[in-house]
């Protein structure tokens, strides 16, 4: 079926219209009428082709929300109607050691990322800019009740990838967590650090987010700037979630961790971070990095999520719009998560 979306159409190209061919939903299938999708960093890199990976035409979007239109006679997990969720994952092997765990993000032949991927059928996946999407069931989930679908929308790529590192690694009442990056990763990372219960601390280099920080909830705020600062906390924290996307000092950061402590990585700067080794050997350290998660942690978050009453702080915007969103992407410039209403592209 003929679908509406935006695309790039070639390297340096600017989102445009463009008509997309979605397959017709088979037996295992769901049609997603979509409702909203989140505008994450990756869907830059990707269509900007910054890390040499897009096959344009490029359809960009992995936080999408929408009602299913059609389920197919196998589909027992969702029906017509439901309000329903797709992150990352458009498919994977089923039948790898991390695909039978509910760990597909680590599929060992990879999963097929829902936008400039290709399917084992040989089929290219285009993302959620776009007005409806079909996808194997296994990779939908039913949205909670009690969550507000457009700003919940950038859980399913944003959340998980901070909810996954907090909860493997223990976030919760005694421990010490910091947030490295405010952004749209590190804010939902303050807000649900915050939810498990731990002592949360946002650390940002500049001065003019500390307000914001403690509005999302921080307990304290860390200016990584002052290095009077810094000392103030070392040795101190169970957990740093890094969110950083660009190269940055990490030996700045590895003496505040506590005898044990983990740097978790969910941000990936594009080139090479140098590390003092010398900065883990004192104290036991660990530096560890996560991706995403698998479908049965992204429902458990969303419920999560629904219990705590978290969702992204979003700025929505038109389809129309989207370029403007993309160039204030890369400027830094918006709290925290862009959400496109896809109402205003049917
Ligand atoms: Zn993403
Ligand atoms: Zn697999």
């Amino acid at each position: 079926m003929e679908i509406k979306a935006y695309a790039i159409q070639k390297e340096g190209g600017r989102l445009e219209p463009y008509t997309i061919e979605r397959r017709s939903p088979g037996p295992d299938d769901v049609l997603i009428e979509l409702m909203y999708c989140g505008i994450c960093h990756t869907d830059l890199i990707i269509g900007n082709n910054e890390g040499g990976l897009a096959d344009y035409p490029v359809v960009p979007g992995h936080e999408m929300i929408g009602r299913v239109a059609e389920a197919g006679a196998n589909v027992s997990s969702v029906a017509v109607g439901d309000l329903v969720g797709v992150g990352c994952i458009a498919d994977s092997c089923r039948s790898c050691p991390s695909c039978d765990s509910g760990d597909e993000q680590y599929c060992e032949q990879g999963f097929v990322l829902t936008f400039n991927a290709v399917t084992g059928d040989g089929e290219k996946t285009f993302g959620g800019y776009s007005t409806h999407y079909t996808i194997n069931e296994r990779y939908v989930i039913k949205m909670p009740e009690g969550l507000d679908p457009a700003s919940a929308a950038p859980l399913l790529c944003g959340g998980i990838t901070v909810y996954a590192p907090l909860k493997r690694f223990g976030a919760g009442p005694g421990k010490k967590v910091g947030v490295l990056g405010l952004g749209g990763l590190g804010h939902l990372a303050v807000k649900m650090s915050k939810a498990m219960g731990a002592h949360t601390v946002m650390m940002t280099s500049s001065p003019g987010k500390v307000e914001d920080a403690q509005k999302l909830g921080a307990d304290d705020v860390l200016l990584t700037s002052d290095k009077d600062n810094l000392n103030a906390h070392a040795f101190s924290f169970d957990l740093i979630i890094n969110t950083i996307s660009a190269n940055h000092d990490v030996n700045a950061f590895l003496p505040l961790l506590m005898r044990g402590g983990n740097m978790c990585f969910v941000g990936a700067p594009q080139t090479p971070i140098s590390l003092v080794v010398s900065n883990l050997i004192v104290g036991d350290k660990l530096m560890s990095g996560s991706l995403i998660g698998g479908m049965p942690a992204t429902r458990e978050m969303l419920d999560f999520c629904a219990q705590h009453n978290v969702t992204a702080d979003i700025e929505m915007i038109a389809i129309d719009q989207v370029n403007e969103a993309w160039d204030r992407i890369e400027k830094n410039d918006v709290k925290y998560r862009f959400v496109i209403d896809l109402a205003t592209l049917a």
